[in-house]
């Protein structure tokens, strides 16, 4: 196997364990690189008692002490920008130009939290002759991050740099799919001056997930997974009393009209259909053509073919989840729809391995095929074209979807672009742009489906999530100055 086996990470060691494993396949060639544990209860446990030893020491560090180690690991991250992009490109598939990108949102994502200090300040304000309020952000405790197989790297960055920074100790599980980049993550922590037992990992699958949501000790619990998790996953820590963020899945509409931008559209919506195979949160996935937009569609049409499965687009996660996309093509054009794209038959370059998960892009229009386009998330390089006789009825189908990711306007007209802003029912609006992916310090979150609780994951909304305020009334006045709180 090209990587050793994968251990848990608790009390700052890997530790070996005896459970049984499952196999780490590549989506490149298909080859097992790893095995990875299927982690109980126990470890959990065991993980939470090493997080719980080293919470007072952790939170009783000034935030300007805490940020100054995530300042070494976010060098640390940087100087081995190459090694991790390698990694995530073995596991996950992704092309190395696509896992390098990843990393360097990571390291954006560091920065945001070693700014934490300067952001994270609390309140102060004389309420009363002689009566001050102050406000403190205080730490939970031991909270956990449980993560999706897509971004192994950027998505736990998403979270637990964050928790950290505002004083927590971590237990983070990553996707089995893709265990091997988070324990560099470990070791990288580490390096940078992480005190041991502040960051522990369990790998596993469901029981492991079960086990962080029933944990008495642990006291919030944050998913990005697919939609069905996450409400499983809500719903089980929040009937535990935790609280809990869950991000879910998507299906992100795009709503083009005629006077949008030929050669800016078409290339904007192919890079978001076939990045990383479609297998992204905030892929363009349906276009509502408002009206004649068939210039763009052909433009669309022939800038998928510079996506070429091997150097260009990366396979697809895992067997199972090519075939469950080939099964909707399929299903799709025996319901009438029209490939104007077929994926199937897909011609690759010399870097894609024959044993790789391929697949081509994919373009579905349903506009002719008399039936609705199924509501469900397809996550892969399927992009689908329906259509609408104006904006309000574009938007009208917009909210009929469960999801509400993100949903973008290709227009030139500013009146309809905010038009589609203001009334779309989603988290994140993109306009003239098909990965409308908030930077810091704005914050990252979807609505509806596509995200159970309150707040966003990442930017200034995480810091509620991972703190609870503490309220400090004094009195120092002498007695003579009063009024009636005093
Ligand atoms: P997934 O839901 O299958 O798995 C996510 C995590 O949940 C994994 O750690 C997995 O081990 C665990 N898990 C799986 N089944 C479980 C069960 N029955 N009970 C408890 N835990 C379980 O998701 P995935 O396939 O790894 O990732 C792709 C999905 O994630 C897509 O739906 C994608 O849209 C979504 N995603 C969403 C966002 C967002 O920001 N909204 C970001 C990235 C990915």
């Amino acid at each position: 196997m090209k990587y050793q086996e994968v251990q848990n990470y608790i009390n700052g060691h890997f530790v070996p364990c005896k459970n049984k494993r499952l196999n780490v396949d590549s989506p490149l060639t298909g080859a097992i690189i790893s095995t990875v544990p299927l982690s109980t209860y126990a470890d959990v446990d065991q993980a939470v008692e090493a997080a719980k030893k080293a919470f007072p020491a952790w939170s009783g560090m000034t935030s300007k002490m805490r940020s100054q180690i995530l300042y070494n690991y976010r060098q640390i991250i940087e100087q081995n920008e190459a090694l991790l992009a390698a990694i995530i490109h073995d596991e996950n598939g992704k092309t190395i130009d696509e896992a390098t990108a990843e990393v360097r949102k990571s390291i954006e994502l560091t920065e945001f939290a070693c700014s934490i200090p300067q952001i994270a300040v609390g309140e102060v304000l004389e309420v009363s002759m002689g009566v001050e309020c102050r406000t403190e952000y205080a730490p939970l405790g031991v909270v956990a991050c449980i993560n999706p197989f897509n971004f192994p790297h950027m998505v736990p960055h998403w979270t637990f740099p964050n928790a950290l920074a505002m004083g927590n100790c971590i237990v983070l599980k990553p996707s089995e799919i893709t265990p091997l980049t988070t324990m560099k993550m470990a070791e990288m922590l580490k390096q940078a001056g992480l005190p041991d037992g502040v960051f522990n990992i369990v790998n596993g699958t469901k029981q492991v997930v079960e086990a962080i949501c029933d944990h008495p000790d642990i006291k919030a619990v944050s998913f990005v997974g697919s939609t069905p998790v996450a409400q499983i996953v809500y719903r089980r820590a929040t009937s535990n009393l935790k609280r809990c963020l869950a991000l879910g899945g998507a299906k992100n509409h795009l709503i083009v009209l005629p006077d949008a931008n030929l050669e800016l559209s078409a290339s904007d919506i192919a890079a978001s259909m076939c990045g990383s195979a479609g297998q992204r949160c905030m892929a363009a996935s349906v276009m509502i053509a408002v009206g004649n937009v068939d210039p763009i569609i052909k433009k669309l049409c022939s800038e998928t073919s510079k996506y070429i499965p091997g150097t260009k687009m990366p396979p697809i996660i895992s067997l199972q989840s090519r075939e469950n996309l080939i099964n909707y093509i399929n299903d799709a054009e025996k319901q009438g729809a029209v490939l104007l794209v077929d994926g199937r038959n897909f011609a690759s370059d010399e870097n894609a391995d024959p044993n790789g998960f391929y697949l081509g892009p994919t373009i579905i229009d349903w506009r002719n095929a008399g039936v609705r386009m199924p509501e469900m998330e397809v996550f892969g390089p399927v992009f689908e074209i329906i259509s609408a006789k104006s904006v309000e009825e574009a938007i009208s189908i917009q909210h009929e979807s469960p999801f509400g990711n993100a949903t973008s306007a290709f227009t030139q007209n500013g009146a309809i672009a905010k038009m589609v802003a203001q009334n779309a029912s989603a988290g994140m609006i993109g306009i003239n742009i098909g990965v409308p992916v908030p930077r810091e310090p704005f914050s990252f979150g979807g609505w509806n489906a596509s995200k159970f609780g309150a707040g966003d994951i990442t930017g200034k909304s995480s810091l509620a999530f991972w703190s609870q305020f503490k309220k400090i009334t004094s009195k120092w006045a002498k007695q003579e100055i009063t009024d009636w709180m005093s």
